[in-house]
């Protein structure tokens, strides 16, 4: 399979802003907000982003409809299918939105009344946008603070989102609602997932789940896989103008990733307008071969071979890494991968 060269639309989203993206979740924001809450599982997803002076935060849920008890053998075989597909299989029928708004603005309403204001709601009639793919209902809310926001269910995904902005002053929270609803993508396009939060633009095929992550100050790593065994693990180091003191970036990344130099076959490639060390080979030492086998299960094929680069970014002072595991039918991930993480 050969991964396709289709860009993401990131060049529209223009001039300061925070872009926030998650699962194939991703809307923007003013600027400097941040990734406060977020939730691994792809089909419960859950994201808290706070404003720069913590009076006002963002909540985007999501969830996919259930699958309910098989009753019947086409019903089971449907089953079987979402439960073993690479891909999910979608359930186009749409839910009952209003009850599941209802059930959120209740528990909006419990909280209200620990402060003991009066609560007072408002849900604007179901409405279809973009082009009859999402039908949802626009809300908002008073009672110890305004919250607005909209529920809406993705004919395409299957998805259900409630999408909203909470805070003190009802004129700054009716404008950052309109900046999110604006532009607010709730599934992965052209086969890529964008992934956007502490300034981090990357974007990885969507048929790769995030497996693990660290996000830490000095350190972010993202590792994602994929039925089979292919890998892709992706990390930003910052304070790279300290480290460089210590030691060359070049051997820096030979350490740090353990690649011993006279076994790789070592190149240089453009990302970005950097230069990047690039090393590749196939995957031979006993130990790690055990692992891929363990890891490709009933695939065919294993995923032996490995192609990473890093790079150093001076005009945010950070070092990109990235490793991939692939097997042998994939051509061009690293590339396209390091093509699209837009490090400055
Ligand atoms: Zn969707
Ligand atoms: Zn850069």
């Amino acid at each position: 399979m050969a991964v396709s060269s289709l860009k993401t639309n990131m060049s529209e989203v223009s001039g300061p802003r925070t872009l926030i993206g998650w699962h194939g979740v991703r809307f923007t924001l003013p600027p400097d907000w941040n990734l406060m809450t977020y939730s691994l599982d792809p089909s419960e997803g859950y994201l808290k982003v706070d404003s720069p002076d913590n009076n006002m935060f963002v909540q985007v849920k999501w969830s996919r409809p259930t699958v309910k008890p098989a009753r019947s053998l086409a019903g089971m075989t449907m089953n079987f299918i979402r439960k073993y597909a690479t891909k999910p299989v979608v359930d186009t029928s749409e839910p009952d939105l209003k009850q599941i708004l209802d059930n959120f603005l209740k528990s909006a309403e419990k909280k209200t009344k620990k402060t003991k204001t009066s609560f007072d709601c408002k849900v604007k009639p179901r409405s279809e946008e973009a082009n009859g793919v999402r039908v949802g209902h626009p809300f908002s809310w008073s009672g110890g603070g305004y919250g607005q926001g909209k529920i809406w269910h993705c004919k395409e995904c299957g998805k259900v989102v409630i999408a909203q902005v909470v805070g003190q002053n009802r004129d700054e929270v009716g404008k950052v609602a309109a900046a999110l609803l604006s532009d607010f993508h709730d599934h992965s396009e052209g086969g890529w997932d964008v992934w956007a939060f502490y300034d981090l633009v990357a974007s990885i095929p969507s048929d790769y789940r995030l497996a693990n992550q660290r996000l830490h100050f000095g350190q972010l790593r993202l590792e994602f896989d994929k039925p089979g065994g292919d890998k892709i693990i992706l990390d930003r180091w910052g304070l790279a103008d300290v480290l460089k003191k210590r030691v060359p970036i070049e051997e820096w990344f030979y350490n740090t990733y353990d690649l011993k130099r006279s076994k790789v076959q070592s190149e240089l490639m453009q990302v970005q307008g950097h230069s990047a060390y690039r090393v590749k080979r196939k995957i031979r030492n006993p130990l790690d071969l055990l692992r891929i086998y363990k890891d490709a299960g009933l695939s065919m094929r294993p995923a032996y071979y490995y192609d990473a680069c890093c790079w150093e970014c001076e005009e945010t002072n950070k070092i990109y890494a990235i490793q991939v595991w692939h097997n042998r039918t994939v051509q061009g991930l690293l590339e396209s991968v390091a093509e699209r993480c837009e490090c400055h």
